[in-house]
């Protein structure tokens, strides 16, 4: 689309959610973004007598849309993709071709606001630019669709409530795109800790990268204003990793140090952390686009498990300290999220990432950022 084109998208976009955001509070009666730690067991079946599949308008049709979660959409139990919502008209054929998408069921950004009366969709998947997430999310929340927002959930943790607040205000479900937290071999560690099977935890590492090349100016993962960068855009998962992993939330970060590109609005090609926890117990985290690694690894009294690779979209293993493997690796983990998120609308349960814990993790990176521009251990 012409630059034009999407400034003006934006303008108006940025506008009607600054709108939005000075709105009164309609309802405050929000039930689902409560839980910090993935806590919840992932919904089992639908309702007796439910057999409704929920409407997906997927918003923003860049790669992560068009390569993993429209086709793994095609492999859900209980999901429909029914619609799009794009500012991008050259990119409209193309997908109503593929996936039979109806016109009516086609939004820009300036009109995405009617799809409040479309009985069609039932959610909108935010999945563009980090620093577009707040503003496409209030919107959409306000649309009264349910909102699945892909990660990192936002740029700050205020942003994070603003998504927070415009879904309890809209009494919608809010569920953050961390498909590890659906992801089979991943529960299986999760469940580990849980029932403490290798004792007290006395340490962790998290380590998730890529060696890519370091990305360039004029795309927004090499701006540091739009999210950009290995910590938000790959460190997310090593702080929820953790997070996951330990089942704890940490309560500092001792310190971090970041490799940025040298020029304005430049990005972290790698960064290093280590968090403490309430405890006392330390982690270590690293996260890169320019270097290759990717285990979440958990020390406990007993012994050790992991995963490894820990985020890839196929093939992440497990084992731990007496041989035990975790499980064989799942075809589409995303259509896992997906289905289980669209469970917890049908049921009306909790989900497994909800926008609580997407800000939880926010608070963490920023506190990484000022603790490596500082160099001081920064109080989360
Ligand atoms: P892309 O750059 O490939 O696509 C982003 C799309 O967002 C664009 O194609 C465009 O769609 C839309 N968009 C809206 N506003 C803007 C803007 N101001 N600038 C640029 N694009 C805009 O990014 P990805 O698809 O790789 O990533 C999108 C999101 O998904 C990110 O938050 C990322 O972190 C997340 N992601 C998650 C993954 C996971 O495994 N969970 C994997 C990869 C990405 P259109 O032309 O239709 O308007």
């Amino acid at each position: 689309m012409p630059t034009s084109t999407r400034r003006r998208f934006l303008r108006q976009s940025t506008a009607a959610a600054s709108a939005l955001l000075l709105a009164p509070t309609l309802i405050a009666c929000g039930r689902n973004n409560t839980a910090s730690t993935g806590e919840s067991p992932a919904p089992a079946s639908p309702p007796p007598g439910e057999e409704r599949k929920v409407g997906v308008a997927i918003l923003g049709l860049g790669g992560y849309a068009r390569g993993q979660i429209a086709p793994a959409l095609q492999l859900t139990q209980h999901c429909e993709l029914r619609g799009i919502i794009t500012g991008s008209p050259d990119k409209i054929p193309e997908w109503q071709r593929k996936y039979a998408i109806r016109d009516e069921n086609v939004y820009s950004y300036d009109t995405m606001e009617g799809i409040a009366d479309n009985d069609d969709i039932d959610v909108i998947y935010v999945i563009t630019p980090t620093a577009t997430h707040r503003d496409f999310a209030v919107r959409a929340a306000a649309t009264g669709k349910h909102v699945w927002c892909e990660k990192p959930m936002a740029m700050t943790p205020e942003e994070c409530q603003d998504i927070i607040d415009a879904a309890n205000r809209a009494n919608v479900k809010l569920s953050i795109g961390y498909r590890m937290l659906h992801e089979p071999n991943t529960r299986k560690l999760i469940q580990l800790t849980k029932d403490k099977v290798y004792g007290d935890l006395t340490s962790a590492h998290s380590y998730a990268g890529y060696a890519g090349n370091p990305p360039p100016a004029d795309y927004w993962r090499g701006q540091r204003d739009m999210g950009g960068g290995a910590l938000y855009d790959m460190g997310v998962y090593t702080v929820n990793g953790l997070r996951y992993g330990t089942q704890m939330s940490p309560t500092a970060v001792v310190k971090a140090m970041q490799r940025r590109q040298e020029r304005p609005n430049g990005v972290d090609l790698t960064t290093t952390y280590t968090l403490r926890y309430a405890n006392g117990m330390t982690a270590e985290g690293k996260t890169s686009v320019v270097e290759d690694y990717n285990e979440l690894h958990i020390e406990a009294a007993k012994g050790w498990y992991e995963v490894q690779p820990m985020q890839p979209y196929q093939g992440v293993k497990g084992k731990t300290s007496d041989g035990k493997i975790l499980g064989p690796p799942v075809p589409n983990q995303q259509s896992i999220q997906m289905d289980d998120d669209a469970l917890a609308i049908l049921n009306d349960t909790e989900v497994l990432a909800p926008g609580t814990m997407g800000k939880a993790d926010i608070a963490v990176i920023r506190a990484i950022i000022e603790s490596a521009e500082t160099g001081r251990e920064v109080t989360i």
